[in-house]
């Protein structure tokens, strides 16, 4: 059986003080996981997590990547970068960055590629609006948004993480039921299933809300292969009940 991952998403969450708090709390209580974790950092706190993480369970991942490799890009940081910094996964296309960043789908496959080509793992995230949703074209969204990645440029798409996260499910608290995202989870696996003999490798993430309390339930659904955490990974008693449960 392929291996859960959870993966919290700090967003831009954190201080010096508070992440050294929250990581010596997790490696406090995170044992030998059976599942992998990692922790997605804001950028100016890789070096600080590097040290803290050093040889441990949780692995360290990024929350963007560009998709250039050098130059003139101001505020743009390189897979190279993420690299040195022991960065193992970065998280590529979140609906925030496609909302508030104008990250178009052409944008994510050019980041995906850019992650891979420096041995970076990205979680590449698709999921519909709630009005996308309303209107019946979740399968549509989420298809499309695979489609752009799924030609990776001389790499395997067995080589991403992918998660599906319904926008509306997204810090509302509203968590989508464990039979809404198997559903959505089923037709990206048989998509993926479809462009790769590998597929079967493929972790897909759910991500939206998902807490110590509902994720059990989420990650017992066939298709589900961990969670991308937001609002819960902040307290690191909640992220270890969802590492838990995985
Ligand atoms: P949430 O965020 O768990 O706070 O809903 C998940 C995400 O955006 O990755």
């Amino acid at each position: 059986m392929k291996k859960k991952l959870v993966v919290g998403n700090w967003k831009m969450n954190g201080s010096l003080a508070a992440n050294q708090a929250l990581i010596e709390a997790l490696l406090a209580g995170v044992g030998a996981p059976a599942c992998g974790v990692a922790v997605c950092v804001p950028a100016p706190y890789w070096a600080q997590a590097q040290d803290l993480l050093a040889s441990s369970a949780i692995d360290l991942g990024a929350q963007d990547v560009s998709q250039h490799a050098v130059g003139a890009f101001t505020g743009e940081l390189s897979a190279a970068m993420l690299k040195e910094f022991g960065v193992r996964y970065a998280i590529v296309g979140h609906s925030e960055r496609r909302l508030y960043h104008g990250e178009t789908d052409a944008v994510v496959a050019a980041k995906t590629q850019a992650a891979l080509a420096n041995g970076i793992t990205p979680i590449v995230c698709v999921g519909e609006t709630l009005a996308e949703r309303e209107a019946g074209h979740t399968e549509e969204v989420v298809k499309r948004q695979l489609a752009a990645v799924v030609h990776t440029n001389g790499h395997c798409i067995s080589e991403i993480v992918l998660a599906y996260e319904p926008v509306w499910a997204i810090g509302t608290g509203k968590t989508a039921t464990p039979e809404q995202a198997q559903q959505v989870h089923a037709l990206l696996r048989a998509q993926l299933h479809a462009a790769s003999n590998q597929s079967d490798r493929i972790q897909i993430l759910y991500g939206g809300s998902m807490n110590a309390a509902n994720a059990a339930q989420l990650l017992a659904q066939p298709d589900i292969d961990g969670g991308l955490v937001g609002g819960a990974a902040l307290k690191a008693a909640d992220f270890l009940a969802i590492i838990a449960a995985a």
